[in-house]
């Protein structure tokens, strides 16, 4: 019955994975970018007034359909990368309450290891997720 549930869940992962996916490549619009502090902002045209700086419209630069793409397409695994994120830093607070708790030896070797792989998963995602924005996957 665990077992079950566990594929069912995966299962339903994946499908909203995929349909995520389809559902941009429908939605896909024009993308203008801030060229005072970087917002994008999607629309068939650029806004009047930018939402983070109040730049206008002037400011705005249309993407390329190139630069859009990358754009849409690594929406879903930056956010991939931060759930991965936030669940690493739940593993590191939970494994310095096992620490704390100190049972015994094992257990608390156990979540020092676990709290050293959960700052590992999390630094690998945020180096990833630094590199996406350096090559405008973002
Ligand atoms: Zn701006």
């Amino acid at each position: 019955m665990v077992l079950f549930t566990y594929i069912k869940e995966s299962k339903s992962i994946i499908d909203e994975t995929y349909i995520f996916k389809i559902d941009r490549r429908i939605n896909m619009k024009k993308l203008f970018k801030c060229s005072v502090c970087g917002y994008v902002s999607e629309g068939d045209v650029a806004p009047e007034k930018c939402p983070k700086c109040g730049a206008g419209a002037d400011k705005f630069e249309e993407l390329s359909s190139e630069a859009t793409e990358k754009i849409y397409r690594s929406d879903r695994t930056n956010a991939i990368h931060m759930e991965i994120i936030t669940l690493a830093e739940k593993i590191i607070v939970l494994s310095k309450e096992g620490i704390e708790d100190n049972l015994d030896p094992k257990c608390l070797a156990a979540f020092k290891q676990a709290k050293d792989e959960a700052w590992t998963i999390k630094q690998r995602s945020k180096t990833e997720l630094a590199g996406h924005m350096n090559l405008g996957k973002w």
